[in-house]
């Protein structure tokens, strides 16, 4: 039996594209479409998306639809609030907006009781694994940067993604060689200190998506692990994947990587 799914942020860039995920995915229904700022409008019309459906307010669109999951990429007031009601209306949650922080995460845990939810910061399967690899690796090789690789739009540096590879690389291993560094003849030329003191480096270009190299080197050889991300369509897999697996685990997910068994 298909799957109901909602989608909170359907409107947006990432919402419309998983509007058309879902309706192209024959194990999963599109039932309802939020998005506060284009109510009422048709979901074809505001997305391109052919499904017969006009955007709604709130939550309350949800319900009347019947939607058992809803996906929200919105901003994170806004996903703080229709999590809220997803708990309270027992809907399971999947979840990419970013910014939501450790204080959201432990309330999430506490609220999802009679429905679940996954949040996950980077819906990108390549991205999880590109992760996973770089913390089994790290423990082998004393030196390692990362450099990730960004349109020119984006507004914040390093990348969550980033932040998160070299929290987890430095979890793992602190046998990292001191950098022999002593003339900066360009201040930051050695990139930002990231986890561990890890260097990592960002770049912003024009006609880039989300781009990300971990390199790590020790005696004789070096390993560089890779992930591109081309367009929007790079997160449906996971977030997909995510919308099916949500109503199996109970509680707060974090991360796609107990979803894909890592
Ligand atoms: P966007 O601005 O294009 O779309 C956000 C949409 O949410 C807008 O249409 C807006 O009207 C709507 N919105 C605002 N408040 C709302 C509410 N309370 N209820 C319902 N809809 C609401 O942004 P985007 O590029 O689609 O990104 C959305 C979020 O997804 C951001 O937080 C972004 O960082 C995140 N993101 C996550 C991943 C991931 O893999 N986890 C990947 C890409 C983007």
């Amino acid at each position: 039996m298909a799957i109901d799914v909602g989608v909170f942020g359907a409107a947006g860039r990432m919402g419309r594209t998983v509007c058309e995920a879902v309706c192209a995915d024959p194990e999963l229904r599109l039932v309802a479409a939020v998005d506060p700022y284009h109510e009422g409008l048709d979901l074809r019309s505001v997305t391109g998306v052919d499904c017969d459906l006009h955007i709604g307010l709130d939550g309350g669109t949800l319900a009347e639809a019947g939607a058992t999951v809803a996906v929200d990429f919105t901003v994170a007031a806004g996903a703080r609030e229709n999590l809220h009601w997803c708990a309270e209306n027992g809907v399971h949650a999947v979840v990419g907006t970013t910014g939501l922080g450790e204080e959201d995460l432990t309330e999430l845990a506490s609220i999802f009781t009679s429905s679940n939810c996954v949040v996950a910061p980077n819906f990108a399967i390549g991205a999880v694994l590109m992760m996973r690899f770089a913390e089994l690796a790290a423990p082998w090789f004393p030196t390692a940067e990362i450099i990730e690789l960004h349109h020119d739009l984006k507004v914040d540096a390093p990348s969550g993604t980033a932040m998160l590879t070299a929290g987890r690389m430095a979890a793992v291993s602190s046998g990292w060689a001191p950098d022999p560094t002593v003339d900066h003849v360009v201040e930051g030329a050695r990139g930002g200190r990231g986890p561990g003191g890890i260097p990592i480096h960002s770049v912003r270009l024009r006609g880039l998506v989300a781009h990300q190299e971990v390199l790590l080197g020790t005696t004789g050889q070096s390993l560089t692990i890779r992930h591109d991300s081309f367009d929007r369509s790079s997160y449906m897999p996971g977030v997909l994947l995510a919308v099916k697996a949500v109503g199996e685990r109970p509680g707060l997910t974090v991360g796609l990587d107990a979803i894909l068994g890592l």
